[in-house]
């Protein structure tokens, strides 16, 4: 595993490995890994012949007031699980390179990024299509992989290529969870032993709507009102939202269909996490 922190560098060595014909796999972090960004990594061995890690903690994802500061940073942690993977490159550029002064040139995907968690964090996913956006010029990967656990995200990175006509293929993998559900997140690490027990409603309450759809409730309304009272049940969990969409516009729906996505977001303590399940009956 090497380690390449400037820009340049980067990119010279990506031309020689697409030169050689060599497909090339890039998997974008903000590091303090954990399993789900480490399945990214072992489906990217297995479908590439080169493989990038990123870990970036990309200043403009985060709002005033945000996390950015304090956000979870421990590269000899990660430089240890990546050991098992045989990776090729960790890419490690310096915030000063990839935003120089007089940094004013961004990537929206209007509409998509405006919904959900759009709402709470209105620059959130600007800043995250502008990185995604950098991390794919510099590296020039065949295929990047992303985690279904930030759904908005990897919908709004596969609507970018799509319509910047990037030629890469972005491949999206499901959420990996704790023993009791829990997705598996960085920022899971800011929860007390008593946030961190009352985290679990969250996927409980998503399991409820798949239970209760399962046993023939046809009511939506009826059903977002008791995965509310469920997770408003814990005293320590503050809601943003939760509702269901339709998984490939984020629209709202209004009553239940085959296919819909349940999605929420709710603050705990300091953390603002997030979760979803997809319910497909048809
Ligand atoms: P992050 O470091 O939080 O920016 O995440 C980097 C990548 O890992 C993103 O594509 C995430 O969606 C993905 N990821 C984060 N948590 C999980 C999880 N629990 N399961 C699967 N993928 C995840």
């Amino acid at each position: 595993m090497r380690e390449i922190r400037s820009l340049k560098e980067m990119r010279l060595y990506s031309q020689k490995v697409r030169s050689y014909g060599k497909k090339l796999g890039l998997v974008p972090t903000m590091g303090a890994l954990h399993e789900g960004h480490l399945s990214l990594v072992a489906e990217a061995r297995r479908r590439a012949e080169v493989v990038v890690v990123s870990i970036f903690v990309n200043p403009i994802q985060f709002g005033p007031g945000e996390d950015f500061s304090r956000y979870p940073r421990n590269l000899r942690h990660d430089k240890k699980l990546l050991k098992d993977f045989d990776i090729d490159i960790l890419f490690l550029p310096e915030a000063e390179e990839m935003f120089p002064g007089g940094f004013k040139t961004y990537v929206e995907v209007e509409g998509l990024s405006r919904k959900l968690c759009g709402k709470s964090r209105p620059d959130h996913f600007r800043g995250v299509a502008t990185v995604v956006t950098k991390l794919f010029n510099i590296v020039c990967p065949d295929l990047a992989l992303f985690g279904e656990k930030d759904f908005q995200q990897q919908l709004i990175i596969k609507r970018m290529v799509r319509d910047l006509n990037l030629p890469i293929e972005i491949i999206s993998l499901p959420t990996v969870r704790e023993f009791d559900g829990l997705a598996m997140s960085s920022r899971n690490a800011y929860l007390n032993p008593r946030e961190r027990k009352s985290a679990v409603i969250l996927y409980k309450a998503l399991c409820l709507a798949q239970r209760e759809i399962g046993a023939g409730e046809k009511d939506l309304n009826k059903l977002l009102f008791r995965m509310r009272s469920l997770i408003g049940s814990e005293p320590a969990v503050r809601l943003d939202y939760v509702t269901a969409v339709n998984p490939e516009t984020l629209e709202e729906v209004k009553r239940i269909k085959d296919k819909m996505l349940f999605v929420l977001a709710a603050y705990l303590g300091k953390s603002r996490l997030i979760d979803n399940l997809l319910i497909d009956t048809g």
